[in-house]
């Protein structure tokens, strides 16, 4: 990609609006534009990195036997009144049509992928099913001043399973321990499992959690990776010591990238969710719901990565592996590199402007700098 053709630049000066980190300096470097609080656009740029994210997570879903799917994001309200959340979900964007038919917008998708699968498991034998989606979610949150971290419209991979019984639900759930911690790992974000609780459907619930001072959420943990719980349910106290000999006890602030919940049968029974066993006995479908917020976790990498003159982004998400900048009279020598690196397979960001200093070239390669040196 030829920088002088790129839509969406490095700018010096950007509105005083943006207050978080994140969604300063993804804004100065050309990736994202605000288009109302919580609701971000993505320039090229931007969107290279959340398909980069998006791209790993779903590679490590479909490892964990997910099938992809896209579920609408306007749902039938009827649903929604039939688990009450219509009602309950704080959150939830509610549409009236010219029409006057009432809509839920998307903030989740229990009620759409439940009586979907209803259709098609009737015996043991159509379980277990994993299904998953990468999609933009709408929530009408409260606070949206953090970016990327807190947004109205944010793009969420959600994952739903569906068991036979509780046994295989838990074994699930425990595997998707292992694959929640692994993909944050890939993504160069040190998450923490950490025991959450579980809201209405069950006692706990787990979270994966980045320190990071701008975060919303604060956990107790042991620095020696054996013991995290989100404050919220924390018996414990900061300083106690780890039971395993680690030392004290740690608080942190902390972002939650990914969350993971047993939802066992709430809503199978809403929705007559059933299957018949061997016996030709009905039995309740298990569930379990894992989330990962993409473009949050995007925000979280800059949160992360970031120095005093801008975004250094990992490797596995830079937008560009390579970028290349031209210095007075070697525009013939940079074309050539430029060409054989493309023919080679790798992604060129080519600093080609002609009549820009060598200064300001580095100076906004700095600001979103794509590849780590
Ligand atoms: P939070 O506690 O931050 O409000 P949540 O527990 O309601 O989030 P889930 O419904 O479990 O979140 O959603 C799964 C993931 O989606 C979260 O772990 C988070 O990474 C992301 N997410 C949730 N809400 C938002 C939002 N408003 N903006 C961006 N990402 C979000
Ligand atoms: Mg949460």
């Amino acid at each position: 990609m030829k920088y002088s053709k790129l839509f969406g630049k490095t700018i010096k000066e950007i509105s005083k609006e943006e207050t978080s980190i994140n969604a300063k300096l993804l804004t100065r470097a050309g990736f994202i534009r605000k288009e109302v609080a919580g609701v971000y656009n993505f320039l090229p740029l931007g969107l290279r990195v959340l398909n980069k994210i998006a791209q790993i997570v779903r590679e490590e879903m479909n490892k964990a036997g997910g099938q992809e799917l896209s579920l609408s994001a306007l749902q039938n309200k009827e649903n929604w009144d039939k688990t009450s959340r219509w009602e309950s979900f704080d959150a939830l964007f509610k549409l009236t049509s010219k029409f006057e038919k009432e809509y839920a917008l998307g903030p989740t998708h229990e009620e759409v992928l439940v009586p979907l699968v209803s259709e098609f498991v009737s015996s043991y034998r159509d379980l277990p099913i994993y299904a998953y989606q990468i999609q933009n979610k709408f929530r009408d949150e409260a606070r949206a001043k953090a970016g990327l971290l807190r947004g109205r419209e944010f793009l969420m991979k959600d994952l739903y399973s569906f068991h036979l019984d509780e046994k295989d639900l838990m074994e699930y759930y425990e595997k998707m321990k292992k694959v929640y911690t692994n993909t944050f790992k890939r993504l160069e974000l040190s998450s923490i499992e950490t025991k959450a609780s579980g809201g209405t459907f069950s006692d706990f619930s787990h979270e994966y959690q980045v320190i990071c001072e701008s975060g919303e959420d604060e956990i107790i943990y042991c620095p020696g990776g054996d013991f995290s719980e989100n404050v919220e349910i924390a018996k414990v106290s900061e300083g106690k010591q780890c039971d395993l000999g680690h030392g004290p006890l740690k608080k942190a602030k902390t972002i939650e990238v990914g969350n993971i919940f047993l939802l066992k049968d709430k809503f199978s029974r809403v929705f007559n969710l059933v299957y018949k066993d061997k016996n030709g006995k009905d039995k309740f479908v298990q569930m379990g719901c894992y989330g990962i917020g993409i473009s949050r976790v995007m925000g979280a990498i800059v949160e992360v990565h970031h120095d005093e003159r801008g975004i250094v982004w990992p490797d596995a998400v830079t937008p560009y592996d390579v970028h290349l900048i031209i210095l007075e009279n070697a525009k013939k020598e940079a074309d050539k590199i430029y060409k054989e690196l493309e023919k080679a397979g790798i992604d060129v960001l080519y600093d080609d402007r002609e009549e820009t200093s060598a200064g300001e070239k580095f100076a906004d390669a700095d600001s979103c700098k794509v590849s780590s040196e």
